[in-house]
């Protein structure tokens, strides 16, 4: 679905990304792995149109997509999540998810691209997909809840939540499990397994929590230095010396 190829991202004379390729398979959890500034980051900015590539090619589904801006790959289906602004945080849950995209084009962030909804029917109808977004997210009780006073867990699930208000085909999740505790880490490792077998999304998340890795991703891609060192099954990643290396030379 995702290819890149030979990727570069360079900032001044440092390599964040140094010629790093790798496949997305539809269908698929793909996890991201690798040590502080392995380039993981650099790499989801650069595939989500947030930052502009040195060199290389992404392609989606055989078109090339590399360096589109955002807006234009959200119109494709390729999200990525984002934190949920401070501006945003004295609206409740239900109206952080009828904040519908924008047309801005020029915009980058994924916050400026979505205003309130005008249309009276067409505010019905997001709060009615407001409302099955979160029954399917397990968070229905907390749809007038303002979203500044969900717990960290709470808000990465409504994250989570932004991305099924449009149709979306790949998501990109940035450490969606941090600082988490262990019983919503469950309820965002399910709504992802069933977001991908129900409705047919693929992921490719960056993780640090092997369990929760372990749990979902098949397969596992690990960077190093701004480059791919090694893709595998979860067993085949933990147990490849080269990724034990570059783990216990950080
Ligand atoms: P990871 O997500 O794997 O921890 P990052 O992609 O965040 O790695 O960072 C890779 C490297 O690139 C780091 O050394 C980081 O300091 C550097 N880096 C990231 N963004 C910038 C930037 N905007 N300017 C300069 N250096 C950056």
């Amino acid at each position: 679905m995702i290819v890149v190829e030979d990727l570069h991202k360079h900032f001044g004379g440092f390599h964040a990304v140094d010629g790093a390729s790798l496949e997305i398979a539809e269908g698929t959890i793909t996890g991201l792995i690798g040590p502080n500034g392995a380039g993981k980051t650099t790499l989801f900015n650069v595939i989500a149109g947030v930052l502009q590539p040195t060199s290389g090619r992404v392609t989606m589904g055989g078109e090339d997509i590399t360096g589109l801006p955002p807006h234009a790959l959200f119109a494709k289906g390729l999200l990525r999540t984002f934190q949920i602004a401070h501006e945003f945080s004295s609206m409740t849950v239900r109206e952080n998810l009828m904040m519908v995209p924008g047309d801005q084009s020029g915009e980058t962030l994924w916050n400026a691209w979505f205003r309130r909804a005008a249309v009276a029917e067409q505010e019905r109808e997001l709060a009615k997909k407001a409302d099955e977004v979160l029954e399917f997210l397990t968070i229905d009780h907390l749809a007038d809840e303002k979203a500044g006073n969900l717990s960290g867990g709470q808000k990465k699930l409504l994250e989570l939540g932004r991305t099924m208000m449009v149709d979306a085909r790949i998501v990109f999740l940035d450490e969606v499990g941090a600082g988490v505790n262990r019983t919503l880490l469950n309820t965002i490792g399910d709504a992802i397994l069933r977001l991908n077998k129900e409705r047919g999304y693929t992921f490719c998340m960056i993780e640090h929590d092997m369990d929760f890795i372990g749990r979902l991703c098949d397969p596992v891609i690990c960077m190093a230095e701004g480059r791919v060192l090694a893709q595998g099954s979860i067993d085949e990643i933990k147990g490849n010396e080269q990724v034990i290396e570059a783990y216990l030379g950080t």
